[in-house]
């Protein structure tokens, strides 16, 4: 050991960098480790991410004291991210297999059919929403969507028309035969909604409210969940890991656009959430291309856009009279224009199905 600090500097920096070879060797094996790992998940069929074992894994971690041990930690997730990212990849490329979620007896979502959801962003009227129903079955929808109690910016802005609207929504949903999704944004309403509609719906506004998705989570019902505006992918994951840690795994995802800088639409819709989500998760990945665009012109090409990504439904706000809209009527699609989407969106999704069925898909 030398005495000039100079020389000592130096004698440390080498056995650092020796130590950094081991390590990046010790990387190397445990990246190896970790896509082999992948890849038997992928042929089990099982999600990329297991975010209880993830939690766990961090757990043994010691350190000599509490800031040591939130490097060490910060560290290990680093490296977490990094072989996740190099797994996510991969998983996407070979298009995740997706556990299909059932609505209703043979309604089922994520099998590899394209689900349609679509009417009005708000219950009107018995009137309004039987026309909107009509066109709704026409384009060949799954499933009617309706809301009744609506997260509105502006308290002076309309707020649905809550219970009552539930019960119209049943009504014109069984008149067309079809099941049905609403929000439920308070946990007094749950048990209400849940006991007339097939679908409860999280709305961007409420994915973090856990209470909200407990009580959605075990009313029986599949959940619709939608990405917070601000949630980052991980806290989409963690939001549906709270509705299965409360008991439901019958989850659908839905991108519906963040806030960025951009401020042509009214959010940006994040298409890399399509592949990334569904790779890790394992659940059927939906997109709203409504809410993210904001304007009716652009609802089309994001619609589009998202089923070549690999989106397993749309959902679409739809109305009979789209400028009459009480609620976000300028993002609103009359009933020919969403018969055209729904037929170019099941062109370009029966075509993608058709090659990787061929294995011709990258
Ligand atoms: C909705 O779908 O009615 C809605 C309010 O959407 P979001 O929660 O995505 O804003
Ligand atoms: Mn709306």
């Amino acid at each position: 050991m030398s005495d000039r600090p100079e020389a000592r500097l130096a004698e440390l920096r080498a056995a650092i960098g020796s130590l950094d070879v081991e390590i990046s060797a010790l990387l190397e094996r445990r990246l190896a480790l970790a896509g082999e790992a992948a890849g038997a998940k992928a042929r089990g069929g099982a999600p990329l991410r297991d975010l209880r074992r993830e939690a766990e894994a961090l757990a043994p971690l010691r350190g000599s004291s509490p800031g040591r041990r939130a490097a060490l930690e910060a560290v290990f997730r680093a490296i977490g991210t990094a072989s996740l990212q190099q797994q996510t990849l991969d998983r996407a490329r070979a298009r995740a297999r997706i556990s299909p979620v059932e609505i209703a007896p043979g309604v089922r979502i994520g099998g590899g059919d394209l689900a349609l959801i679509a009417g009005p962003c708000s219950v009107e009227s018995r009137a309004s929403l039987r026309a909107t129903a009509r066109a709704v079955r026409e384009a060949g929808a799954a499933v009617l969507r309706g809301g009744c109690f609506k997260p509105r910016t502006s308290p002076y802005d309309f707020q649905g028309l809550g219970r009552d609207g539930v019960e119209i929504l049943r009504e014109c949903a069984r008149e067309i035969g079809l099941p049905a999704v609403t929000e439920v944004l308070d946990p007094r309403d749950v048990g209400f909604a849940a006991e007339r509609i097939e679908i409860l719906q999280i709305g961007s506004r409420s994915m973090q409210n856990t209470p909200l998705l407990r009580e959605a989570a075990q009313a029986g019902r599949p959940v619709l969940l939608k990405r917070g505006m601000g949630a980052t992918l991980e806290e989409v994951a963690k939001a549906a890991e709270h509705l299965r840690t409360a008991g439901n795994g019958r989850i659908l995802l839905c991108e519906r656009g963040i806030r960025t800088f951009g401020d042509a639409t009214r959010f940006t819709l994040d298409i890399s959430s399509v592949p990334i989500l569904r790779a890790w998760t394992g659940l059927p990945v939906l997109v709203d291309p409504s809410h993210a665009a904001g304007y009716r012109e652009w609802v089309e090409p994001l619609a589009l856009a998202a089923v070549a990504a690999g989106a397993d439904g749309l959902l679409i706000e739809t109305h009979h009279d789209p400028d009459a809209s009480w609620s976000d009527a300028r993002q609103a699609v009359g009933p020919e224009t969403l018969s055209g989407i729904a037929r170019r969106a099941r062109r370009i999704h029966d075509a993608l199905k058709a090659e990787s069925a061929e294995g011709r898909l990258p």
